[in-house]
């Protein structure tokens, strides 16, 4: 291995990631007076959380009757009952309160004639415990609301004491005998090695939707900090739930927000029926995003889709005023035109279900904190390890996300995550000093990619698995397509030994880059597919043909994976379970118990 230098700092806190949720963490930690330091791949404001449009959901009930009890309700039967119910308890009940914390920090919320925060309606959102009509129950900036969250949760941790490392990329944790000791990184723009010596570690790096061929996600969403757990030795959790949303641009995979059906938009087939009344007679287009992507994939199945391949759906919007839809859904007006040359208020957009969210991650407690299982504990707590966001499995969103439930799982998770920090953490207690190969996993890594000579470019290899993720681990899965999935991509897997970098420099190496986050994408491709060829029942988005029906007495349970490798060696995947929390946070409400999902 060349040598290295390396410089190293000493913090209470280090947060990686500068999303929603890194960035809440990042505020909540120096607000209680933790030395606090974010890691950010990207600049703060560029993270994925800016691309959220539709909204963020929380019971205030400014557009008819709502309680966060009923957004619990929704939440849970959302998540297939695969979330715990302890941690949606605590989600639902503070989602008010961070709402109205980020309105008086500024944020530029649509608002209602009377001057109230503006709802709409979105997808599995009900009043009265699923009996009632949809609630208006999402808050909005436009069709904009991940920009306006994220720029005012930037400006906001300006105001506090905490560090920005942007640009810097997290290579691997510094583990010591279970215990997180700190985060090595490496400085893109001009190739220097960063040791963060801390207390805890918050890893707030965001999902891995670039797992597969054609995602809403951000390039930059490569789920590097899941990535960093496996290698640590720490297990992901129930990651062959993958959300497709039922509207991607056709062929582009830009996102059209469940926003646009919120404010009456309807899908049709080719015979132009609205078909989505046959599959949900009473939430149609607003049932949860897996109930429509799977219907939108029957009828192009059955040879209803629309176009020359018969292979999209359309998504109408032409029937609303154009002045709603300009005050609104302004984005989405621009990106029709832009990616699919449509006119929306003419003419319907075609559309495709498209994977958009990766509900598995780092199983936490609703402390934010990382847990195991460890000597049959399955809530066993990992010393100085957190995560927040959509890194990690609290298990709020379960086997299926509704959407709206991201953008309030990180402020609420993240403010939560805040608190424990304070309560764990000693400021300005200088942590113990490091051992002498606590860079070692990250350096051999970064050397190893740095001068990798093979014969594969990394763009062929990184095609090859988002190929096999996209035909095997799709809307629809059997027992045939799950076995030879597992086949294809432990395969493909084996072929980072044969990986090429042609650039060998430090200073803004994309090809290192890249291929430090190809291999971070690999391990996890393979969790999800073991995972999902593991799983034998049908649960929210994992819809297995072969197995049609949840199975509560046998499945009821996270899956939790560990992998063993990286850069095409080793590849064994371990499965095991943690049991789902089938109680409350409180008795103010009790277990909702399972009962058959229909909408
Ligand atoms: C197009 C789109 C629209 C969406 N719309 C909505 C919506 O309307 N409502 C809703 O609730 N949800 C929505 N979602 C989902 C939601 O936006 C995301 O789940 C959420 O924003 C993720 O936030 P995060 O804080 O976990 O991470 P992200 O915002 O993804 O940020 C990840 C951060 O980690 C950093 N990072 C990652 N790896 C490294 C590394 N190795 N080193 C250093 N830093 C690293 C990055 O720089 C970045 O700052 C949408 C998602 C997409 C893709």
């Amino acid at each position: 291995m060349s040598a290295y230098q390396i410089i190293d700092h000493s913090y209470d806190v280090i947060v990686v990631g500068a999303g929603g949720s890194g960035l809440r963490t990042t505020m909540g930690a120096a607000q209680n007076g933790l030395k606090t330091a974010c890691i950010t791949k990207v600049f703060p404001t560029r993270s994925h959380t800016v691309a959220a449009q539709g909204g963020i959901a929380a019971s205030l009930g400014n557009m008819g009757p709502d309680h966060w009890t009923w957004h619990m309700y929704d939440t849970v039967k959302g998540s297939d009952w695969l979330g715990d119910q302890d941690a949606i308890e605590y989600l639902t009940r503070e989602a008010p309160a961070a709402v109205v914390e980020l309105e008086h920090m500024g944020m530029p919320f649509s608002r209602t004639a009377e001057g109230k925060i503006y709802q709409r309606a979105f997808g599995g959102m009900t009043q009265n415990m699923g009996e009632g009509p949809a609630a208006q129950r999402t808050a909005a900036a436009a069709d904009r609301t991940g920009h306006a969250m994220l720029h005012t949760l930037y400006q906001q941790s300006l105001k506090y004491d905490a560090d920005f490392f942007i640009e810097y990329f997290a290579i691997d944790l510094i583990m010591e005998d279970g215990v997180c000791r700190g985060v090595i990184a490496l400085s893109m723009d001009d190739g220097s090695i960063h040791r963060f010596r801390a207390q805890a570690v918050v890893l707030a790096t965001g999902g891995y939707g670039k797992v597969y061929f054609t995602a809403t996600s951000a390039h930059t969403c490569t789920g590097d900090g899941n990535a960093m757990v496996l290698r640590a030795g720490l297990p992901l959790q129930d990651m062959e739930f993958v959300q497709f949303h039922p509207t991607g641009i056709y062929g582009v995979g830009v996102l059209i927000t469940e926003g646009a059906r919120g404010e009456g938009g309807y899908l049709t087939n080719a015979e132009g029926e609205r078909f989505m009344e046959r599959y949900a007679p009473s939430a149609k287009d607003l049932a949860s995003r897996d109930v429509v992507s799977r219907s939108m994939a029957m009828e192009i199945r059955e040879g209803r889709g629309v176009g020359e391949h018969k292979d999209h759906i359309h998504l109408h919007l032409d029937h609303i005023d154009p002045k709603i839809l300009a005050e609104r859904l302004p984005g989405i007006t621009e990106s029709a035109m832009t990616f699919a040359g449509v006119d929306l208020t003419r003419q319907p957009i075609p559309v495709a279900p498209t994977v958009h969210y990766t509900m598995g991650g780092i199983p936490t407690n609703y402390h934010g904190e990382v847990v195991t299982l460890k000597d049959s504990d399955p809530d066993s707590v990992v010393p100085g390890l957190f995560a927040v966001g959509e890194a990690a499995c609290v298990s709020v969103h379960g086997a299926n996300r509704l959407g709206s439930n991201s953008l309030i799982d990180l402020v609420v998770f993240g403010r939560a995550a805040g608190m424990r920090l304070a309560e764990v953490v000693k400021p300005g207690a200088l942590p113990a000093a490091l051992r002498k190969d606590s860079a070692d996993l990250a350096l051999s890594r970064l050397d190893h990619f740095r001068y990798a000579d093979g014969a594969l470019p990394t763009a062929q290899i990184r095609t090859d698995m988002q190929r096999v993720m996209q035909a095997d681990a799709a809307v629809f899965r059997t027992e045939r397509t799950l076995e030879e999935g597992k086949q294809k991509i432990d395969q493909v897997y084996t072929t980072m030994k044969d990986v090429k970098v042609s650039d060998r420099s430090l200073i803004w190496n994309s090809d290192l880059i890249e291929t430090l986050e190809l291999d971070n994408l690999m391990s996890q491709a393979v969790v999800t597919m073991h995972c999902a060829q593991n799983r034998k029942e049908s649960r929210g988005a994992h819809m297995h043909e072969d197995y049609p029906d949840r199975d509560d007495k046998q499945w009821m349970k996270h899956s939790i994976a560990w992998f063993d490798g990286w850069g095409g060696k080793g590849g064994a995947v371990k499965i095991d379970y943690r049991p789902v929390h089938e109680y409350t946070l409180t008795d103010d409400i009790d277990y909702i118990k399972p009962k058959a999902r229909v909408y």
